[in-house]
């Protein structure tokens, strides 16, 4: 069976070449003893040198007093170690080289005695054992190697005791002991200098954090983990806009003080699990693991605002731009994922900048078909957010449609109120998009049974100035400030700005009752929908306080149509 053979062969090359190149990461790795390769390959070299050379030393002739077969038997278990340590290898357990230790102790103690004399050269081999504790165990291990090596000598010595052996003893052991110092300082120096120079070639110089290559490296890692574990991990990519004014300007150094500032305020931001990077010149990236989406999305708004305002108050404005693409949804692999967020960073410079943007389908139209998008301006992240609205249909209600029908509840009210149709069509489109910002709003306070306490209402209310900055961009003004106040009331007692009757507009207050009609005729994981005579008799005991009181008649005047129509067929 030639094959068999020869993939034997190439197996026991791979295994000798494994255990005989030296090659060890013990030099980088900071706990040396984390590399058990190297401990067990130098241990493995030193016992087989160590046995040899006593192999030859013992070639006689030799005086009587030397114990030939002792020292042979001595060599013996050497080698025999050797075998253990070829065998085991990286597998051997930390507390097997401590004894391993104390076994050449034990060999090298009994080579002395068997050598028949206290000036024996033998002893020469506890300066081996010294330099390996030294280099490859911590101070106290090393330490405590030294005192039974002082011990045993000191023993043999004074069963073979000749003259000077008090002195002989002080001697030897103090080299020992300086020479251990001395390797174990310069190892550990030397590890240091490793580890700067690994830092070095991982950091960016200017700000400090991690740079393009070492990015690539913990996202890959960052990859692997999410795949092993199926979860989710979100790439975020940022780009400080119109940077080159900025060095046009204030001059190249105040823009790399700029550059510093925004790192720190991104370090400071991020979550602590997160990995941040600067991945270019004012690009940076922002690894989060078991993110979704919207979660990116609700964490990169915040990091948006943050710089912004630093900045700000620093005198400079600047602001940044975000992609974000999510795996496994929007790419398998890293460079899959950092295009998409590539792209989604695009749309949102295309969109007017000082947004973030997930990737998706529509991004990719924004960016294709020019011409077309250009002509229906903002469209493409308005179709982003859109999606983004039916997404959170399905965290809030557990179904899809609640927004497409509040969309279209909203779009009968404008039109029963005789609005123009294009004014009917951006209320629908209002309508749909009206709670997007409840990506802010946790799902504890979302899902809750219960009444909201105080503090949970503070976080409910932020849903509308959450959505109104998602939708915010050009040419969708009107619909965000509609959202903005979807939640004002006719009485002033709304919110965020609690508004009046006159002040809200029109096409908030129609979203307002849309919304509330379609929450209360549909079915909601805690209580099922309300027949249409509740709703009715609900919508008509607020209007004028809660709701306008022109809008809940449109609507009921709809509702009326609607049954009759139903009566008839
Ligand atoms: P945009 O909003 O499209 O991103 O506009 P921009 O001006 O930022 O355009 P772009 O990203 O193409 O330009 C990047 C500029 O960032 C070019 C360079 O002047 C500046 N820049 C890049 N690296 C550094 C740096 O290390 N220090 C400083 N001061 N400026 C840098
Ligand atoms: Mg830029
Ligand atoms: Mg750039």
């Amino acid at each position: 069976m030639p094959r068999r053979q020869c993939t034997d062969s190439a197996h026991m090359k791979a295994w000798l070449r494994h255990r005989f190149t030296w090659r060890g990461r013990g030099a980088v790795a900071d706990d040396p003893t984390a590399d058990r390769a190297s401990m067990a390959r130098a241990a493995a070299f030193m016992y087989a040198s160590a046995a040899s050379l006593s192999l030859i030393a013992v070639v006689p002739p030799n005086e009587p007093r030397v114990n030939e077969l002792g020292i042979v038997l001595t060599a013996l278990a050497a080698y025999a170690a050797v075998a253990l340590f070829l065998v085991v290898f990286d597998r051997l357990p930390i507390w097997a080289f401590y004894v391993l230790v104390v076994v050449s102790i034990s060999l090298v103690t009994l080579a002395i005695y068997f050598d028949g004399h206290s000036e024996s050269s033998y002893a020469l081999f506890y300066l081996w054992v010294t330099i390996y504790v030294f280099y490859f165990f911590s101070w106290a291990p090393a330490i405590a190697v030294m005192l039974l090596v002082g011990g045993a000598y000191a023993g043999v010595i004074s069963i073979r005791e000749t003259v000077a052996a008090g002195e002989r003893w002080l001697l030897t052991v103090g080299t020992l002991l300086l020479l251990g110092a001395l390797i174990g300082l310069l190892r550990r120096r030397m590890q240091g200098l490793v580890s700067r120079l690994a830092d070095a070639a991982s950091t960016d110089p200017l700000t400090e954090l991690l740079n393009r290559r070492a990015f690539e490296a913990a996202f890959d890692s960052e990859l692997e983990r999410a795949r092993r574990g199926s979860r989710r991990l979100a790439l975020v990519v940022a780009d400080l806009d119109h940077f080159k004014d900025v060095n046009d300007r204030l001059g190249h150094s105040r823009g790399d003080e700029v550059l510093v500032r925004t790192s720190g305020v991104l370090e400071t931001g991020k979550r602590r699990i997160d990995t941040l990077a600067r991945i270019g010149g004012e690009e940076f990236a922002l690894l989060m693991p078991d993110s979704t989406e919207s979660e990116a999305l609700v964490a990169t708004e915040r990091l948006r605002n943050l710089v912004r305002e630093a900045l700000a108050a620093e005198d400079v404005a600047v602001t940044m731009s975000f992609g974000i693409a999510n795996y496994p949804d929007q790419g398998q692999t890293a460079d899959e994922l950092l295009h998409a967020a590539d792209r989604a960073l695009y749309a949102a410079k295309e969109l007017g900048r000082d947004r973030a943007v997930i990737y998706s389908a529509e991004v990719d139209d924004i960016l294709t078909g020019s011409a077309s998008w250009r002509l229906s301006h903002g469209q493409g992240h308005l179709a982003t957010v859109i999606s983004l609205a039916e997404a959170l249909d399905v965290r809030d209600m557990g179904t899809r449609g609640h927004s497409q029908m509040a969309g279209r509840y909203a779009e009968a009210i404008a039109r029963e109120l005789g609005l123009t149709p294009e004014r009917v069509e951006r209320v629908r489109l209002a309508g749909v998009l009206h709670d997007v910002g409840k990506i802010g709003v946790p799902d504890a306070i979302l899902h809750k049974a219960g009444p909201l306490d105080e503090e949970e209402w503070e976080d409910m209310r932020k849903h509308p100035v959450i959505g109104s900055r998602l939708v915010g961009g050009s040419e969708l003004e009107d619909i965000c400030a509609w959202i903005l106040a979807h939640h004002e009331r006719p009485d002033g007692r709304g919110f965020p700005k609690g508004l009046s009757a006159d002040e809200i507009p029109l096409e908030a207050k129609i979203i307002a009752v849309a919304d509330a009609w379609e929450a209360m005729t549909s079915d909601r994981v805690y209580r099922p929908a309300l027949s249409e005579e509740a709703a009715r008799t609900e919508l008509m005991r607020c209007a004028g306080t809660g709701f306008d009181e022109r809008v809940v008649e449109a609507l009921l005047a709809i509702r009326d149509r609607a049954t009759r129509s139903v009566a008839v067929g």
